[in-house]
């Protein structure tokens, strides 16, 4: 999501960010700790939603126990968002972090692509304003077989 990002560009977002996420901890009368920082940092270089298994293997120094009760905490806080495929929750940073996207979801090997999209967005509006609703939050994900797997199940 940073190809075009200048490495100045990626280190203002990383400050900016870790700024974000340190001013929401001390909000909430939290510490900011090392784990707390790493965890965050794991996070941050994810480019799709993981597994809490999968966040405890990328930070590995942290047991973990600690790994998810930060894990409850980031997402209490709102520094986090959940969602739930099968019966699986997987993590994110919200969007204070990351900019508002969804996911297309490969239900063959489980891939998360992030797609965004201003036609999307515009539509919902618009379908909420026709109904005279308010909207304030949307969830929107599509279910499918990425490219990948359509390639290795051949065209049958
Ligand atoms: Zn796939
Ligand atoms: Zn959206």
């Amino acid at each position: 999501m940073y190809l075009n990002a200048t490495l100045s560009q990626i280190y203002v977002t990383l400050h900016y960010m870790n700024q974000e996420f340190e001013a929401i901890l001390k909000q909430a009368g939290q510490s900011i700790t090392r784990p707390r920082r790493a965890i965050f940092a794991a996070l941050a270089e994810a480019d799709t939603p993981l597994k809490n298994g999968e966040i405890a293997a990328r930070v590995p120094l942290i047991d973990r126990a600690s790994v998810y009760r930060t894990l409850e905490l980031f997402s209490t806080l709102g520094i986090t968002t959940t969602t739930i495929r099968g019966w699986t929750p997987f993590t994110e940073l919200s969007e204070p972090f990351k900019p508002h996207h969804h996911h297309m979801i490969c239900e063959r090997c489980g891939h998360a692509e992030e797609i965004a999209s201003d036609t999307l967005e515009d539509v919902l509006t618009l379908i909420a304003n026709r109904h005279t609703f308010a909207l304030k939050s949307h969830t929107v994900e599509l279910a499918g077989i990425c490219k990948a797997c359509q390639q290795t199940t051949g065209s049958s």
